[in-house]
């Protein structure tokens, strides 16, 4: 239950800024999410509906942003986008790629009142 894990950990993140910025209702949430954290938007967006029940998120909208991975190829000696672990490099076809970025999953944007 990756997802359920991840919802009360926004949920909390919305509750502690609710208190130091002053909001009562979350409206939207758009979230970005690296396409190798492995998680499921639809698995998201239902437990985040769960989890926000009688909660100053209860009905807000869940966006979501996938953010491409990106990975250091070592031929071409620069950053190259990857949709998943062990892709090979777009440019050259190496897989001599290290991750670099993807695993995030952030708040980018919220809308309260
Ligand atoms: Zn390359």
């Amino acid at each position: 239950m990756h997802e359920l894990s991840l919802c009360e950990g926004i949920l909390q993140i919305l509750e502690e800024q609710s208190q130091t910025q002053g909001f009562i209702r979350v409206h939207r949430v758009c979230l970005e999410i690296g396409a190798l954290a492995s998680v499921e938007p639809e698995a998201l967006r239902f437990h985040f509906d769960v989890v926000t029940q009688g909660t100053l998120a209860e009905g807000s909208h869940l966006e979501i942003v996938t953010v491409p991975a990106q990975a250091w190829c070592l031929p071409c000696g620069e950053k190259v986008s990857i949709g998943q672990y062990f892709d090979a490099c777009p440019q050259c076809g190496s897989r001599q790629l290290q991750v670099i970025e993807g695993e995030e999953l952030r708040i980018q944007q919220l809308e309260v009142e």
